[in-house]
């Protein structure tokens, strides 16, 4: 007999939970926002099924914020730039949201952004949300969960969502793959130039920023903007017609924000009326669909019990030149 009454009783109070937490989030109840992404982050099966209902409900509440992405090499001032930044936009009567993608808490435990105590300032703010990055055993579960966290977000009233990633492995092409606009922060001088940049970085910057140009570094500053602007030039255009802008910045004199701000209102004035904006968003749906069903099939895969004991022999076959590597695929796959 109670195994029927408690299935329901659970349900009827997993729903009622699902809906309080839901409610409060929706009136911008931060700690339920926090609560909510706990959820999304959790590998616990209960929580999941949780975090699921929670997303569906935020749905449709989700899109209407301007997503930025920001990347940098530690020590760029990526913390402190977008403080200056979100403290500009709160007094704007805007909600801020500040997430990450930090890849490095995949690979070391130990984590690039979220060690430290950052954004003392922002964190005041009841306009501001900050989030460090989830934690994972790959970039794509990371990038899933932020992306998650997005939606949460938007649906908390958040309506200028912020992700920040450090240029570590594919980190910045997921970071550009969930934002409107995407920030490359670079450093004058030694260390960060032009040489040293990733190939496709430059593609996808939307302005490219040379920070800390203060004090002694304004001169430097300067010549790191032409440099970058001979070197877009002579880069193919990008496709919905955006020139990518370059320009200097001081994060911590608070310099050159308003700049930054006022060429996100360009990008959106242009990025609507050519309507790319819903076309970027449309083809990054499509993109985390293709790439959760690669996610899922690959790690399916590999961790049937009969593949991974086969796998071990058949690498050794293939070493030993008694087969090859796709004979190899052929076997494990089945085909
Ligand atoms: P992140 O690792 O990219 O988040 O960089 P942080 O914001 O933590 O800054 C790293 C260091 O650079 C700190 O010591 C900051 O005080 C300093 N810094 C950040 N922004 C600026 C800036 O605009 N000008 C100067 N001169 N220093 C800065």
């Amino acid at each position: 007999m109670s195994t029927h009454i408690n299935p329901n009783l659970n349900r009827r109070r997993r729903q009622l939970t699902v809906d309080d937490l839901f409610n409060s989030l929706r009136q911008g109840d931060i700690s339920a926002l926090s609560q909510a992404i706990t959820l999304i982050e959790s590998t616990n099966r209960e929580d999941t099924a949780f975090a699921k209902a929670i997303l569906s409900k935020a749905l449709p509440y989700s899109g209407n914020s301007f997503r930025l992405g920001i990347t940098g090499v530690p020590g760029v001032g990526k913390s402190t730039f977008i403080e200056a930044l979100g403290i500009h936009l709160i007094k704007d009567q805007r909600k801020v949201a500040v997430l990450a993608i930090d890849p490095s808490s995949s690979i070391s435990r130990g984590s690039i952004l979220g060690d430290k105590t950052r954004m003392e300032e922002l964190v005041k703010s009841d306009r501001a949300f900050i989030r460090p990055s989830p934690a994972g055993t790959t970039l794509g579960g990371v990038a899933r969960k932020t992306r998650e966290a997005i939606i949460l977000c938007e649906a908390a009233g958040y309506d200028f969502i912020v992700v920040e990633t450090v240029g570590v492995g594919q980190s910045e092409t997921a970071v550009h793959s969930m934002t409107d606009f995407f920030l490359l922060l670079k450093l004058a001088g030694a260390g960060d130039n032009l040489q040293g940049i990733k190939r496709g970085i430059m593609e996808m910057a939307d302005m490219i920023v040379i920070n800390k140009a203060d004090g002694d570094n304004k001169r430097a500053a300067q010549q790191a903007v032409r440099e970058f602007k001979n070197a877009l030039h002579v880069m193919p255009a990008k496709t919905h017609g955006w020139t990518t802008l370059v320009t200097t910045a001081s994060g911590l004199e608070q310099q050159g924000i308003t700049e930054v701000l006022n060429c996100i209102t360009d990008f959106k004035n242009h990025s609507y009326a050519n309507d790319s904006f819903k076309r970027k968003r449309d083809h990054q749906e499509i993109y985390w669909l293709h790439q959760t069903i690669e996610d899922h099939l690959k790690s399916r895969f590999y961790n049937q019990p009969d593949i991974q004991q086969r796998l071990t022999s058949i690498e050794k076959q293939l070493l030993a030149k008694q087969i090859t590597a796709f004979e190899a695929a052929d076997l494990l796959l089945g085909l």
